[in-house]
Formats: C-alpha cells, structure tokens, sequence
C-alpha cells in the first residue's frame, strides 16, 4: 500500500553484547560528558552561558522590566488615577484607588496603585495606554518574592528612583520624535494656578459638588504595605 508505513513489521531492535552489558555504554556516555567538561574548562571565555550574577546580559532599551511611576517636578506622580492603565491591562493585575489631589488642575492622584508583578505578563499595554506619561517600565528584570504579598509593588516600590535608572535603565517607554525619550509639552507639567480647575469655577456657579478632602491629605500614600492581601 503506498503512503502508509507499516511499523508494526519491524521487531524491536537486537542489543548488541556491550550494550547488554550496560558498562561500556555507561562509559561512553560519561566521555561525552567529561569531554565537554575538559573542554569548557580550558575555553571558559568562549562559553555560550552568561555566568549570572557577575555578568549580565545588556539587554534592550526597550526591555519591559519592572514597572516605574513617573514623578513631576515637585516630587509627585505624575499619575493622575485615570485608570486606563488598569482597563488596558490583560492580565487585571493593576489595582488603584484614586483620591481627590488637593491641587485643582491635578484632580485626582492614586491613594493606592498596586501591581501584582506574579500576574503581570510585562506585555507593555500599561505604558501604551496612560495619556499621561506617568508609567515607564525599565530593564530591572532582577525580581524574587518569597510569599505571593510581596509579588505586589505597591507606590513605594513602583516610584521613579534615580539608583534603579542608573543601575538597570529605562526600559519600555512611550516612543517620541526626537531622540525618543523626551516627552512634549504635558499639561500635566505646567505651573497650577489655583482656582483655575473646573470644581472651582462650577462652585463659583454654585453648582452643587461633592464634599472634598478637609485637607491635603496624604498624597502619594508611601505604602500600603498594612493594606491585607485580597488574592
Ligand atoms: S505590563 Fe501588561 S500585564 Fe503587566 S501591568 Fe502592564 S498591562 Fe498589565
Ligand atoms: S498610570 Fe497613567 S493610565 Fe494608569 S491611572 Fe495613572 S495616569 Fe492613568
């Protein structure tokens, strides 16, 4: 019959007298092995492996690694609790909770922003999808966790610090014309004038608006580290 393989006409395959002795295939395996040993120890600088953690491998600049939150100049985020990141992201592994911020042209800011980096399948959509430059990722692939908590970064860990830029780099990041990394003009950048914001001029109206915060409160919240795990 053409185009059909028989393969039940061949019996299994007779062992020679050093295969059923088992040693000299035994031995022939370990000179592979001692091969290959001998010879990467004479060659070790032509080895393929990179000798992790004294060396690293120098990665992309647009590597997506752990995640940062931008700050202004005055020191806070620049995020403004919008929560397109969370809505873009695949993985649902962004959890904010957003406050009112105390400057009117700000709005809002993130009382909380949590990433769960164990869920987090570093796809970038995050950086693609915030209008306000306000989450870069960098070439920091260096995470470990020993309890599922601490997989979840919140504010103190995800804000921008001059150490981790200068030790790993910026990693994947909104592509600009230019040089690629210099954002334009954000609104969100320029001096607040006080009572230029829409809740002002709506209470001027006298249009009713819900209560604000008494004061400033505590903006960009350090940690929510006391904050219990929900899985
Ligand atoms: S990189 Fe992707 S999976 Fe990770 S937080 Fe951003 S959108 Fe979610
Ligand atoms: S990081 Fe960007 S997209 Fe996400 S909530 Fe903040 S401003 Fe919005």
């Amino acid at each position: 019959m053409s185009g059909i393989v028989d393969v039940t006409a061949k019996g299994p395959r007779k062992l020679t007298l050093a295969q059923k002795l088992y040693v000299p295939e035994i031995l022939a395996g370990l000179s592979v092995t001692i091969r290959h040993l001998l010879r990467n120890i004479v060659a070790i600088r032509k080895l393929p492996t990179i000798l992790y953690p004294e060396q690293k491998r120098d990665y992309s600049g647009r590597f997506r690694g752990k995640h940062i939150l931008k700050t202004r100049d005055d020191g806070t985020l620049k995020c403004v609790a919008c929560y397109m990141c969370q809505q873009a992201c695949p993985a649902e592994c962004i959890t904010i909770v957003a406050g009112e911020h105390p400057k009117i042209a700000y709005e809002k800011y993130p009382v909380v922003f949590d990433i769960d980096m164990l869920r987090c399948v570093f796809c970038g959509f995050c950086v693609d999808a915030c209008p306000k430059d306000a989450i870069w990722m960098t070439r920091n692939y260096e995470m470990a966790f020993f309890t599922r908590e601490d997989a979840v970064y919140s504010i103190d860990r995800l804000r921008e610090s001059p150490e981790e830029i200068a030790k790993h780099g910026y990693g994947y990041r909104p592509y600009y014309p230019g040089d690629g990394t210099t954002p334009p003009a954000d609104a969100a950048l320029l001096p607040v004038v006080p009572g230029s914001g829409e809740r002002d001029q709506l209470r001027e109206k006298s249009v009713p608006l819900p209560d604000r915060d008494p004061g400033p409160g505590p903006l960009n919240a350090p940690s929510q580290a006391e904050r219990p795990f929900s899985a």
